[in-house]
């Protein structure tokens, strides 16, 4: 890395156990414009390396104690100066002497006797690597912190999508069921009745709708209190929940303490024989009610209508019709189904 204090030109580091070597490329450097420090064997040339970190080093090879290629080695063995380009600087020149060199972690190599303009520009070279690597480093760096950041904002992003869909999840249940029974609610039964209604219309097929009401449910509240009247609500609406069993039905709450069950793909027998099945589950529940003018335990009535819909009726009248059958049922003496064809 370049130091603040040295010159741009590049801090260079010679270490050679010959003075008048180091004095000469000392001389010739500082000329071109170099910082130059000098060291006169391999211990002091690592020291001074590891002291201020140099641009880089022309070590010589033979040296005495320690030789060039182990001061090499120790240099890049250590984090601080692994990075610092080494230049070799040898009176051999043989071939096996560079491989070694090379080997030992070298970026290239001078032979004596030199000529500076080629000294020169070999340190040029190597500088200039050495800078275009350091921009590199800083620019992989930048690429990093970008990408974690990045990462980051992904990562809080599908936080909050979890959330949002959590709460459009929560919205849509509210929005559809009723919050007292846990059924549908009224304005999902409207949707879901039109949607089958078409279906049923281009398929050809019956469509059938049970309305139950509770019979005489005003008296069990006035009786029992309101709360004791949520909680009957409650049972009736499991008891009629469980007598639906095809996926494409639907039960809803249809109002205080009516519902309806809408039965895609149902005939009227079939109908009437779920709403006589619905009857007496409720019946079976045996939730007193004393004040029940016709039984000991909370009964309902139950109107049925049914029809294959053609484009000349909708579903309103499907259900004026169930409406109809269920005030018979109730006119006949309550508990009990009453079926009615358009
Ligand atoms: P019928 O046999 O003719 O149906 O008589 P009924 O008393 O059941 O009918 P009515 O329509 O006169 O009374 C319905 C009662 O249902 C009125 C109210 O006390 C009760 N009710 C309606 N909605 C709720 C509710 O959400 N919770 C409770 N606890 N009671 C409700
Ligand atoms: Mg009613
Ligand atoms: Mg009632």
């Amino acid at each position: 890395m370049l130091e603040d204090n040295i010159s741009c030109q590049g801090n260079i580091l010679v270490i050679d156990d010959r003075p008048e070597n180091l004095r000469l490329l000392s001389v010739m450097l500082t000329k071109k414009g170099y910082t130059v420090r000098k060291a006169i064997n391999g211990d002091l040339g690592i020291r001074a390396a590891y002291a201020v970190t140099p641009d880089i080093i022309l070590l010589d090879i033979n040296m005495p104690n320690i030789d060039g290629y182990e001061v090499c080695k120790k240099l890049k063995a250590n984090p601080q100066t692994k990075q610092v380009p080494i230049i070799f600087v040898s009176a051999l020149d043989q071939t096996l002497d560079k491989v070694k060199a090379f080997r030992y972690g070298a970026s290239d190599y001078i032979t004596k006797p030199f000529q500076i303009e080629e000294v020169s520009a070999r340190i040029e070279n190597q500088l200039s690597i050495r800078r275009l690597q350091e921009t590199l480093e800083t620019k992989n760096r930048e690429l990093e912190r970008i990408n974690l950041q990045l990462q980051q904002e992904i990562h809080s992003r599908s936080a909050a999508e979890n959330e949002l869909a959590k709460i459009n999840q929560k919205l849509q249940t509210l929005a559809t069921v009723d919050s007292l029974t846990q059924l549908a609610n009224r304005y999902h039964f409207e949707n879901f009745l039109a949607q089958e209604w078409k279906r049923m219309r281009r398929e050809k097929s019956s469509i059938s709708i049970i309305l139950c009401d509770i019979d005489y449910f005003k008296l069990y509240n006035d009786n029992f209190g309101h709360q004791a009247g949520d909680i009957c609500l409650q049972k009736v609406a499991q008891g009629i929940s469980s007598q639906i069993r095809r996926p494409a039905d639907l039960v809803a709450r249809y109002g205080g303490e009516e519902f309806v069950v809408v039965l895609p793909n149902t005939n009227s027998e079939g109908a009437l024989k779920v709403a006589n099945n619905i009857r007496q589950t409720v019946q079976a529940l045996k939730l007193d009610h004393p004040y029940s003018q016709i039984s000991d335990v909370v009964t309902i009535s139950l109107g049925v209508s049914s029809t294959i819909p053609n484009s000349d009726q909708s579903t309103g009248e499907l259900l004026t019709i169930a409406d109809q059958a269920l005030y018979k049922a109730k006119k006949l003496g309550r508990n009990q189904a009453v079926l009615q064809l358009i």
